[in-house]
């Protein structure tokens, strides 16, 4: 475990696992990818689906881990995991605000209702200058094509600007969209091309 991660990257995902295993497997290469460039998780705590996997790689990557869980999920989210850090917050509200606080980067990978929401809100939150840190959408697989697809009808319908899809970066290949969160942030290149 690194005590001076290099950059904090807060994974939103699914608290399962999904039905392909290309799903499980872009979680543990993400938590790879984290871990193996010295780098910190920022997640919701819980050893569910993709949420643990991620967890799990980076610390077995060699990564930090911390964990965001309200009290109210302790029991279904179960955290379980040994974090770093782990902190039992009162609401979702205190849980989304830390996990945006403690994180550089902002990554959803593949997710049901609960990562939906919290994509949206970071995207929300850049938009109206809450933050200014880079977010990604990761598109395995052409999970989120539909989204995608969605966005582009709403830009053309006249209720989402270029200038807010062009806040959000998505590509298929998590390798790739991670070094360009990262780079994005401020990171150096090096540091980020370290590991993999
Ligand atoms: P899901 O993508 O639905 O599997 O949920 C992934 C994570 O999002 C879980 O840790 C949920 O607790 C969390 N989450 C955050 N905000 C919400 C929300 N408003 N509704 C449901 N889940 C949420």
């Amino acid at each position: 475990m690194n005590n001076s991660p290099a950059f904090s990257i807060c994974v939103y995902c699914g608290s399962r696992n999904g039905i392909s295993p290309i799903y499980t497997q872009v979680a543990q290469e993400v938590g790879h990818w984290i871990g193996s460039h010295q780098g910190q998780l920022v997640y919701g705590g819980g050893e569910n689906g993709l949420m643990g996997l991620v967890a799990k790689s980076t610390m077995e990557a060699g990564g930090r881990v911390v964990g965001i869980i309200p009290t109210a999920l302790q029991t279904k989210e179960k955290p379980r995991i040994a974090c770093d850090e782990l902190h039992v917050v009162d609401t979702m509200h205190e849980r989304k605000q830390m996990m945006a606080e403690r994180a550089d980067v902002f990554i959803a990978l593949p997710g049901g209702i609960g990562t939906f929401e919290e994509f949206f809100e970071i995207w929300t939150w850049r938009q109206l200058g809450y933050h200014d840190k880079p977010i990604g959408l990761l598109n395995t697989e052409g999970y989120y094509d539909g989204l995608l697809a969605f966005a582009k009808s709403s830009v053309e319908q006249g209720f989402l600007s270029d200038a807010q899809m062009s806040l959000i970066k998505t590509a298929s290949q998590a390798s790739e969209l991670l070094r360009t969160l990262v780079q994005d942030a401020g990171f150096s290149p090096q540091t980020v091309a370290a590991g993999l």
